[in-house]
């Protein structure tokens, strides 16, 4: 069957690389190797050092190329590798536009890192598309998007930017690690490159560190190739395996947090120990109808707002199901602190500013039985 005849589930598990060609193990092969012989001087083998290529980190590649129906896959070392590589398609002198909540280390690096090779950032709130557009400088060369955005799942108009970034010439990445390709693909609405934090929902497991990026066209994929060979950003072949491993059951993963996640956040907004509840499945979420166009699910994450620093330090002492941790997208549900942790550099004003409360505490929905989170939620609330 050809891979546009398969529904996106027979993909994750029928991808190309399922059985092995040599032997017909049913796992990709882990290469655990840096460097290849050469038979024949004048006929150098497929790979010929790991850096440059590995045949368990291609496989992942062509896997997530597949996935997010690009044209060529990167596998690198973490999110940030695959953001910070895919950056320097960038020149000094180029100025990008970015959503104004992107995640803390792409924030970190465009303005300490980039800056100093006079790579130049504006951030707009890219809910407000007149905000994007007035960002436009002669120098404009790149926007960066993330949607939904992280804590407050602000959406973004993907196929809105994207086309106004195209008459203008300039390059679009958006970093889909929240949505993930079973919910979200970003290049069929005219993304050029799709970057992800394999750490989050792809790998699942809180196992693996790794990062994605997947380019719509050839010629963009062989400018990240360099990049990627140049820089060593690469991914490992173990955690390339591992990562392949976690992304099989990615759909079925996505569902059983994804039905918890809702039901979560409709037993939140009626509780009455809390004041705002973020999830981009509630009627009454901002911009939820553009949501729902560009993406088949809501997602696993329920961010909501407890009051008050005090309130919601004690619920994250009193929790006994979730890990009180960063990140996210894993099998066991996860509770992070923002103010605390992931925006714990932002000053206070810029972090209230964009609805980063002292109270605010993100959840990110794992598998375990709703009712028990429910219950283990419900007593945590009692304060
Ligand atoms: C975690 C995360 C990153 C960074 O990925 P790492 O794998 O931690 O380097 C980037 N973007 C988003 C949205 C993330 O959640």
């Amino acid at each position: 069957m050809a891979h546009e005849d398969k529904q996106f589930s027979t993909k994750l598990i029928h991808f190309g690389g399922e059985i092995d060609k040599a032997t017909g193990a049913s796992s990709v092969p882990i290469y655990q190797a840096s460097t290849f012989h050469h038979f024949d001087l004048d006929n150098p083998p497929a790979h010929d050092y790991s850096r440059s290529g590995n045949p368990t980190r291609e496989a992942l590649e062509n896997y997530i190329a597949l996935l997010e129906g690009g044209a060529r896959g990167f596998a690198f070392a973490s999110g940030m590798a695959a953001i910070s590589t895919s950056f320097l398609l960038l020149s000094a002198g180029d100025h990008v536009i970015v959503t104004e909540d992107v995640y803390g280390g792409t924030y970190r690096l465009l303005t300490t890192v980039l800056n100093r090779l006079n790579i130049d950032s504006t951030f707009v709130d890219m809910t407000d598309f007149e905000q994007v557009k007035q960002a436009l400088q002669p120098n404009t060369k790149a926007v960066f998007m993330e949607t939904p955005s992280n804590p407050t799942l602000k959406i973004t108009d993907i196929a809105e930017i994207a086309s106004w970034a195209k008459e203008h010439g300039l390059l679009t990445m958006l970093d889909n690690t929240f949505m993930t390709p079973y919910h979200q693909r970003p290049i069929e609405l005219g993304v050029d490159i799709v970057i992800h934090s394999a750490t989050k929902f792809l790998g699942g497991h809180s196992d693996v560190l790794a990062g994605l990026v997947v380019t719509a066209d050839e010629a963009l994929g062989r400018r990240v190739k360099q990049l990627q060979n140049g820089l060593g950003t690469v991914l490992s072949a173990q955690e390339s395996w591992l990562l392949m491993r976690g992304m099989k059951t990615l759909q079925v993963r996505m569902e059983g947090s994804e039905k918890s996640a809702a039901k979560l956040a409709a037993w939140l907004q009626d509780h009455p120990g809390v004041e705002k509840v973020y999830y981009p499945g509630l009627d009454d979420h901002p911009r939820r109808e553009i949501h729902a166009k560009q993406s088949k699910g809501f997602g696993a994450v329920v961010s909501f707002d407890v009051g008050s620093g005090e309130r919601a330090r004690k619920l994250l002492g009193k929790v006994k199901l979730p890990i009180v941790a960063v990140s996210l997208g894993a099998v066991e549900s996860i509770l992070s602190y923002p103010a605390m942790m992931s925006h714990a550099a932002m000053p206070r004003e810029v972090r209230l500013a964009r609805g980063i409360t002292d109270g605010l505490v993100r959840y990110s929905v794992g598998l375990e039985d709703v009712d028990d989170l429910i219950r283990d939620l419900a007593q945590a609330l009692d304060i």
